[in-house]
């Protein structure tokens, strides 16, 4: 992350987060008490709308951020599952010195260029850094800035930091080298199934060079991952796991991922997705290998199916590390208790063709 610039927080960055977290798109009409603080918070200081605007972002778990002039506005509208809204708009007067700001924060020349720029900036988030790719467009009506949240990428692990032993980590390698059969990862819940899934994908989209289609079903897309093609599940126009599943089947995929297994119909067609040349990734609330296995067939899958389809079924759980300063003997680092942070501890089930 070389060209990532982290930027400077004001101190009244706990307030504006607040706000930040209350916004809703109506919140203009509703509240004019509030129209007011925007204005003057704003007018103080055009980096605390920045601000302002990149909590909306996170809190609205956002893929993408815009600024869009048109006439004497600009509108500020976010990317939701795919849709694009305007969250509010405001005064063009200010958007010249709120440009400056972010062309400031994204390493970019702060004049007018009139051609298409790109830029990055790091956004602090609590102890958390929210990774932010800047584009700047010249239009007939002024530049256009879409952002596009990257997520807290830090936060993903690679397969050699999930704790897996040498000897799982190398035969689970084997096995997805491969490419093909379903790869079930199953634990409890925040045990860290999705980071496993994620360091699996990654560790894939690393050996293929970019040459395999990777689509996702999700339910939230936890992290944006360019190089993947991410779906969320959305009740609400009946994109399930199953018709999600069903869509990405006919992208041509070579590499699919399930959030999770709920029913049988994504079971299954997971199942058939593994019989039929495809790696197919899937997660499971299960409290061991045999009982993932045993799940599965519950959603109607055969034993003799389930076993030809699974390649590997990974169980893990979270277990305490111990203490890299005094290795298990206590010291004042660890609070004397010769444990810090947490570790996956796994154990893989191949079966073999
Ligand atoms: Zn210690």
């Amino acid at each position: 992350m070389d060209s990532f610039k982290k930027i400077e927080q004001p101190d009244s960055l706990s307030l504006i987060e607040e706000k930040a977290l209350k916004f809703s798109p109506d919140k203009m009409e509703k509240d004019p008490e509030f129209k007011d603080w925007l204005e003057k918070m704003s007018l103080d200081d055009f980096g605390n709308l920045l601000h302002f605007c990149f909590f909306l972002a996170v809190f609205q778990r956002a893929s993408d951020l815009h600024f869009k002039p048109y006439g004497n506005k600009v509108s500020v509208l976010l990317r939701k599952q795919g849709e694009l809204q305007e969250f509010f708009s405001y005064d063009i007067e200010w958007y010249e010195p709120l440009l400056r700001i972010l062309k400031n924060w994204s390493n970019l020349p702060s004049y007018k260029s009139g051609i298409p720029l790109e830029g990055r900036l790091c956004f602090p988030f609590h102890s958390k850094e929210l990774f932010v790719r800047t584009s700047i467009f010249p239009t007939v009506l002024g530049e256009k800035v879409a952002c596009r949240i990257l997520n807290f990428r830090e936060n993903l692990l690679s397969l050699d930091e999930l704790g897996m032993e040498d000897s799982t980590k190398n035969f689970y390698t084997e096995i997805l080298r491969k490419k093909k059969g379903m790869v079930v990862i199953c634990g409890s819940a925040g045990s860290g199934k999705t980071t496993t899934l994620y360091a699996s994908l990654l560790w894939l989209l690393q050996q293929s060079r970019l040459r395999q289609n990777i689509s996702t079903i999700e339910d939230p897309v936890e992290f944006i991952i360019e190089e993947f093609n991410q779906t969320e599940v959305n009740p609400f126009i009946g994109l399930t796991f199953s018709q999600g599943l069903r869509s990405i089947l006919r992208q041509d995929p070579n590499i699919i991922a399930v959030g999770e297994v709920r029913d049988s119909e994504t079971a299954l067609m997971a199942v058939e997705a593994g019989l039929t040349g495809h790696l197919i990734f899937t997660t499971l609330h299960a409290q061991g290998t045999k009982q993932a296995l045993t799940r599965l067939q519950e959603f109607g899958a055969s034993s003799s199916t389930v076993s030809m389809a699974v390649t590997a079924v990974l169980y893990q759980e979270l277990v305490p590390k111990p203490c890299p300063e005094c290795k298990k003997e206590g010291c004042s680092f660890c609070g004397f208790t010769g444990q810090k942070g947490l570790t996956g501890k796994f154990e893989l089930l191949a079966l073999q063709d």
